[in-house]
C-alpha cells in the first residue's frame, strides 16, 4: 500500500493498549522488565555486547534509548523515503549535529554546499572546526569538477569523510544535484575509507524528493516543517541504512537529544494528514507563483515550477530529482528594503514569521531575518538582496492567499 494509507495504523496494534485506536502517549521514563534475564538480554543488545538472535527484538528499557511513540514514528517515517531505519530527535538541529559528530573525526574534511540552513552553517564553520574538523564549501553549479578541485586544493583529499548538501537551497530554490554530489564522494572514496553523502531534505521531504534513491547515504529533516506541519512542535529525523542509523542512535543515546513521547505523538498525528496537506500546499503555490509571475511590482520569481527546458542543468535536475515544484516561493519586489517591508507589514492573512511547511502561509525577509548572518559578499553572490521576500504557502483557499498578496503589493 501507499505510505498515506498506512500512516494511521502501521507499526501499532490496538490490543497493545486496551483497544485504543490511536497509540497513547507513553509518558514514562522507564519500563518494567518481566525478569532479570530479560533485562540482561535487552542491555546486551542496547550496548552492542552481542549480535541479535534471529527473530529477537530489542525490548523497551528507558525512554532515552527507546519509547513506543518514537519507535512507531520511526517505522512510519521510513515508509516515505523507503529507508531501512530512522532516528527521531527533539529538533532538526539535533539530528544534523548528531550526524556530523558521529561521522566526522578530528583531522577529517567535510565538503558542504552553500547556502545551508543558518544553524547548520554556524555549527559547521564555528563549532565543528573547534574540534579539528576541516571544512570547505562549494556552491550551486560547482558540481562536479570544481567541487573536486576544491577538495584537492585543500590538501586533505585523503581525509574527505562526508559531503553534506541541502537542496533546493534556501531561499533561492537553486538546485544541487544529488547524483553529482554522490559522484564527488565516490571519487575520493577508498576501500577502507567511505565518504558519506548526507542530504537535508527539509524543503521537499518526505514526499517530493527521495535522496536515498539518488545515492544519498543519510537523509535529514527538520520535522518542525512539513512533517510536523502545524507550527506547534520542534523535532528532527535522520534516515538511512540500518548500520548507519544504529551509529546515529548510539550517539543519540549519549547526547540525550532524542524526541520525547509527547513530540513523537504529535508527529504521529501530523503524519496522518501529511500527503493531503502537502498536495494542497503545492497546488496553492502553483497558483500563487502564476499570480506573481505576471504582477508589475514583482521583478523576479524564484520557484521550481518556473524552470524551463532552456534553463539547462537546473531543469534537468528538477526533472530527475523533484516529484513536485514544492510550496516555497521567493520573489524580488521592485525596489529595496523599504518596499519589501511595506509589503510584509501590509499582509493580513499571511503571517510575518520565519519557518516553513506549515498549514498557515508565512512570509519573511531573508536578508535581514533568516540569512542576516550571511556575509554581504556571499549574500550578493547568492542573490539574497534587500528586495527579496520568501513565502511558505499553506493550505488556505488560494484565492484568499492571492488576494492578501495582491493588496499587500498595492502598498509597495
Ligand atoms: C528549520 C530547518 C532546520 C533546523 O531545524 P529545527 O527543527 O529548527 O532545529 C534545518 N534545516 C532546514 C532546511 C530547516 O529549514
Amino acid at each position: 500500500m501507499h505510505p498515506e494509507s498506512l500512516m494511521m495504523s502501521y507499526g501499532y496494534k490496538p490490543e497493545w493498549s486496551e483497544g485504543a485506536i490511536k497509540s497513547p502517549i507513553f509518558q514514562t521514563s522507564t519500563f518494567v522488565f518481566k525478569s532479570a534475564e530479560e533485562g540482561k538480554a535487552f542491555f546486551e543488545l542496547a550496548y552492542g555486547l552481542r549480535k541479535q538472535k534471529a527473530g529477537e527484538e530489542m525490548g523497551l528499557i528507558y525512554s532515552r534509548i527507546n519509547n513506543p511513540d518514537l519507535e512507531i514514528l520511526e517505522d512510519r517515517l521510513c515508509l516515505w523515503d523507503e529507508a531501512e531505519d530512522c532516528a527521531v530527535f527533539e529538533s532538526g538541529m539535533s539530528a544534523i549535529t548528531t550526524v556530523l559528530l558521529e561521522f566526522l573525526n578530528p583531522g577529517d574534511l567535510l565538503l558542504f554546499s552553500t547556502p545551508l540552513y543558518g544553524g547548520t552553517d554556524h555549527f559547521i564553520r564555528k563549532i565543528l572546526t573547534r574540534f579539528g574538523v576541516h571544512v570547505r564549501s562549494f556552491s550551486v553549479g560547482q558540481c562536479s569538477e570544481e567541487a573536486i578541485r576544491i577538495v584537492e586544493e585543500s590538501g586533505l583529499a585523503d581525509r574527505l569523510a562526508m559531503v553534506y548538501i541541502e537542496t533546493p537551497a534556501n531561499p533561492t530554490n537553486d538546485l544541487i544535484d544529488i547524483r553529482c554530489s554522490k559522484s564527488i564522494a565516490r571519487h575520493f572514496e577508498r576501500e577502507d575509507r567511505p565518504v558519506y553523502l548526507a542530504v537535508d531534505n527539509t524543503y521537499m521531504g518526505p514526499l517530493w524528493q527521495h535522496p536515498l534513491k539518488h545515492g544519498a547515504d543519510l537523509v535529514l529533516y527538520s520535522a518542525t516543517k512539513y512533517i510536523g506541519g502545524h507550527s506547534d512542535v520542534i523535532a528532527g529525523a535522520c534516515l538511512g541504512s540500518s548500520p548507519m542509523i544504529a551509529r546515529v542512535k548510539g550517539l543519540r543515546t549519549f547526547l540525550g537529544n532524542m524526541a520525547g513521547p509527547w513530540t513523537g505523538w504529535l508527529l504521529l498525528r501530523s503524519l496522518e494528514t501529511l500527503k493531503a496537506r502537502m498536495d494542497v500546499q503545492a497546488a496553492n503555490a502553483g497558483n500563487v507563483a502564476e499570480f506573481l509571475n505576471h504582477h508589475p511590482k514583482v521583478e523576479k520569481v524564484y520557484y521550481l515550477g518556473n524552470l524551463k527546458e532552456t534553463d539547462g542543468a537546473a531543469y534537468e535536475i528538477r526533472q530527475r530529482q523533484c516529484l513536485s515544484n514544492g510550496a516555497m516561493i521567493s520573489f524580488d519586489v521592485r525596489g529595496g528594503e523599504s518596499e519589501a517591508f511595506r509589503f510584509l507589514n501590509a499582509l493580513g492573512l499571511i503571517k510575518l514569521a520565519v519557518s516553513l511547511g506549515s498549514t498557515e502561509s508565512l512570509a519573511e525577509h531573508p536578508a535581514t531575518m533568516t540569512h542576516a548572518d550571511v556575509s554581504p559578499d556571499e549574500k550578493r553572490a547568492l542573490s539574497i538582496t534587500e528586495k527579496m521576500i520568501r513565502l511558505s504557502i499553506g493550505v488556505e483557499n488560494p484565492d484568499d492567499i492571492i488576494a492578501d498578496i495582491s493588496q499587500a503589493l498595492d502598498h509597495v
